[in-house]
C-alpha cells in the first residue's frame, strides 16, 4: 500500500448520508416539492445533486426544463416548502457506525469538523444530541457559510481556514459524488462511504481515494486504513 504522507490532525465529515440517514427523506422532499412547482426531479436524481445548495439544484432543473434561471422568489418558495416537507418526516437517525468511529477518532485527540451544504437547522442542532461533544459550532461549515456549495471546493477550503489546517493534515468523509468532487477539488484525501442507492463507480469516478460500503465498515477498518493509507 502506498502511504499518502498525511500528518493526520482532523477529519472533515459531510453530514447527510454520512452522519445522519437523512438522504431518503431529502430525496423524497425534493421530488415531491419540485413536482408541486412543475419541475421533474426523480428521487434517484436527487442523490446525484446531493451536496449542492438548494438554489443550485433549483436553478439547474429550471435551466434544463425551461432554459432560464429560477427567479429569487421561486428559489425562496421551493426551498422553504422543501424544508417544511422534510421536517414533517420522522427525525433521521445517525448512520450506523458513525458514533463508534467518531469516538475512536476523539480518543486519538483528532479534531472533528462537519462540512455540509445543508441549511437544515433542525439537523444541525441535532448533531449535538446524537454526537455529544463531538462537533463545535465554530468548526462547522454549513449552507450559511458558503456562496458556491459543493462541487465547488469552497466548503472544504473554508473548513481548512476555520480549523487552521493544511491540506495534508486532514481527510474527508463523503457519501455523494458532488461532495467527493468538492473535496478533491480542494486537494484533500477523500474517503467515500456508499450509504445510498448509487453505484460505487459514480463515487470512484468522482475521485474518491478509498471507498467503503458503509460507515460501519469504515469504522471496523479504521485501524488498518490508517496504517495502510495515511
Ligand atoms: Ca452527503
Amino acid at each position: 500500500m502506498i502511504s499518502n504522507n498525511i500528518n493526520l490532525k482532523a477529519i472533515l465529515f459531510d453530514m447527510d448520508g454520512v452522519l445522519f440517514n437523512s438522504m431518503p427523506y431529502h430525496a423524497e422532499a425534493w421530488h415531491k416539492t419540485m413536482k408541486k412547482y412543475g419541475f421533474d426531479l426523480s428521487r434517484e436524481e436527487a442523490y446525484m445533486h446531493e451536496g449542492r445548495t438548494g438554489s443550485g439544484t433549483i436553478n439547474l432543473i429550471c435551466q434544463r426544463q425551461y432554459g432560464r434561471e429560477a427567479t429569487p422568489q421561486e428559489i425562496e418558495n421551493i426551498y422553504k416548502d422543501k424544508s417544511t416537507e422534510f421536517n414533517t418526516y420522522p427525525n433521521p437517525l445517525p448512520i450506523e457506525g458513525a458514533w463508534e468511529l467518531i469516538q475512536k477518532i476523539k480518543k486519538m485527540g483528532l479534531t472533528i469538523m462537519v462540512v455540509t451544504g445543508s441549511g437544515q437547522l433542525s439537523l444541525i442542532d441535532r448533531l449535538e444530541h446524537h454526537f455529544p461533544g463531538a462537533f463545535r459550532k465554530n468548526l462547522m461549515v454549513t449552507a450559511f457559510d458558503v456562496k458556491f456549495g459543493k462541487p465547488h471546493p469552497e466548503p472544504y477550503l473554508m473548513a481548512l481556514e476555520k480549523g487552521g489546517f493544511k491540506k495534508d493534515e486532514v481527510i474527508v468523509v463523503e457519501n455523494a459524488p458532488l461532495g467527493v468532487e468538492s473535496a478533491k477539488a480542494a486537494g484533500l484525501y477523500t474517503v467515500a462511504v456508499n450509504t445510498g442507492p448509487l453505484a460505487n463507480d459514480v463515487l470512484l469516478e468522482a475521485g474518491a481515494d478509498t471507498l467503503f460500503s458503509s460507515m460501519q465498515e469504515f469504522c471496523d477498518s479504521w485501524e488498518t486504513f490508517k496504517e495502510e493509507q495515511l
